[in-house]
């Protein structure tokens, strides 16, 4: 008899996502695991990422976590400052978090979490098989079985159409799996999908540049060698702009993300969401902050800056048509302020992993139950970090006025010990209450009440 393990799965796009949900699911005895990717490779996106306790524990229990250790920062506080005069709104102590929630807060690079994901999937040859260079052009049928079309870049193969028992849309922000999803529940006879037609993606109109500096360029500027030695989390906030910054790869590089209005993408014709962008233009967007700013702004190699468009989602109705589930940008696309986008991508590929190993049989009815159970567990959790998230932005971007003196209260009772932190990563409870989660747990003790 054909166990869960012997289901055929394809899981389009090797990001943080689909690399954690094929791991997630070889950890599990899957065999046969097909993951598309349009890329050539994994692609090498010069940028950091906060690695949070809930992403670290997830990656702790799928045997990856210790390489991505070794390379991270550990964060041991945080730095809230105004950007124009470098003046401390607040310092949060971050050292409680490794006792409290198991893992250390790290921050490190994006290709040491990508790599050692590849890494743990290569681990599994013959389960997992990695198509790079080849794009899902289409998504044809949901269920019973989903159909897609693949086309490899090289011309000399030929588009052809595959068949798998579970298809994964793990394609990002742009997902043709989620547009091929709503046009199937838009051409639904039921008024009340139909609706799904008018969920479409937002442009938040807030752009992010990411910029690194290495070490050998700050090496006669003593302030900004602390800044690297340090294992501090710094944001300067200004009105509708701010900059996080920190060290990642064992000190020696300094990370940059910015966010301000978008209006480079706003001018141009061109529907791509990431440009190189100008180093002017970019001092510009921050010629009014410090001159600690400025300095690390001058030592960013011209050429090397990144601009990237950030877009959300409306909240989808659903992930999951028959045989078909959604996950990670695809589905709960965010703003980067509380630094959960990938943290939620990795959630669900364990989550998903969970699930489909707890099927009693492989018939495409209980394949679509079990997609279901993992909706469950995790579509209410991510969109309330994706509406924080931008909350955390709105707060941190006020300028001058009833609200943004309301703010600065906070901040200052926040310096006396007391109250939340309006920079929402940085505050205890929110962290209790992302930290303190762990998904594999919850899926585990819900799967037989949302499976039913
Ligand atoms: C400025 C910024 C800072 C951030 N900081 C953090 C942070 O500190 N911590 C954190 O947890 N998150 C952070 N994020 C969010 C995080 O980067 C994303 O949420 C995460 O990378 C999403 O992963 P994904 O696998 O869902 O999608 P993606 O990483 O977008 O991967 C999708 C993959 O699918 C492939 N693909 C797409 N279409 C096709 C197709 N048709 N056929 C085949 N392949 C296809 C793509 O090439 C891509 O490789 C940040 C984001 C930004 C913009």
């Amino acid at each position: 008899m054909a166990t869960p393990q012997d289901l055929k799965i394809a899981i389009l796009g090797a990001g943080m996502g689909g690399l954690t949900t094929a791991l997630a699911l070889a950890e599990k005895g899957f065999k046969y695991i097909d993951v598309y990717e349009t890329a050539s490779d994994l692609g090498f996106v010069g940028a950091g990422i906060q690695l949070a306790p809930n992403m670290a524990r997830v990656l702790d229990r799928l045997g990856v976590w210790q390489g991505i250790e070794a390379e991270a920062v550990n964060i041991e506080e945080t730095s809230v400052r105004v950007g124009a005069t470098n003046g401390e709104l607040a310092h949060v102590d971050l050292k409680y978090i490794e006792k409290t929630y198991g893992y250390k807060h790290m921050v490190g690079h994006r290709a040491s979490l990508a790599g050692n994901l590849y890494q743990g999937c290569l681990r599994h040859p013959d389960a997992i098989k990695f198509h790079f260079s080849t794009t899902v052009s289409k998504v044809q049928t949901f269920s019973p079985r989903p159909t897609f079309t693949v086309t490899p870049r090289d011309a000399s193969q030929p588009a052809h159409d595959v068949t798998a028992d579970v298809l994964f849309g793990a394609d990002g922000i742009k997902s043709i799996t989620r547009a091929a999803m709503l046009d199937e529940l838009a051409a639904d006879a039921d008024p009340t999908t139909a609706a799904t037609a008018a969920v479409a993606v937002k442009d938040t109109q807030q752009a992010a540049y990411r910029i690194m500096i290495h070490q050998d360029q700050v090496k006669h500027d003593a302030e900004l060698r602390a800044l690297l030695a340090s294992n501090q989390v710094i944001r300067w906030i200004g009105h509708k702009r701010h900059i996080i910054a920190y060290p990642v790869s064992q000190h020696t590089l300094y990370n940059l993300s910015t966010t301000q209005p978008d209006s480079n993408f706003a001018a141009a014709t061109n529907a791509t969401y990431t440009t190189r962008g100008s180093k002017a233009a970019m001092r510009e967007v921050f010629a009014d902050f410090c001159p600690l700013v400025q300095r690390l702004l001058s030592y960013v190699p011209e050429g090397d800056v990144c601009e990237w468009k950030l877009r959300v989602h409306e909240p989808l109705p659903t992930w999951v048509l028959g045989s078909v589930a959604l996950l990670g940008d695809a589905c709960h696309p965010t703003l980067p302020h509380l630094a959960q986008g990938a943290a939620q991508a990795v959630e669900d590929g364990a989550v998903i992993a969970v699930v489909l190993a707890r099927l009693p049989n492989t018939e495409p009815a209980s394949v679509h139950r079990a997609l279901k159970a993992y909706e469950q567990v995790r579509k209410t959790r991510a969109y309330a970090l994706v509406e924080m998230a931008a909350a955390s932005g709105r707060a941190l971007h006020l300028g001058d006025g009833a609200a943004k003196a309301e703010r600065d209260k906070q901040f200052a009772a926040l310096r006396q010990g007391q109250g939340p932190v309006p920079d929402k990563w940085a505050d205890a409870e929110v962290q209790r209450e992302i930290y303190g989660f762990d998904c594999i747990q919850e899926a585990e003790e819900r799967f037989d009440e949302y499976f039913a």
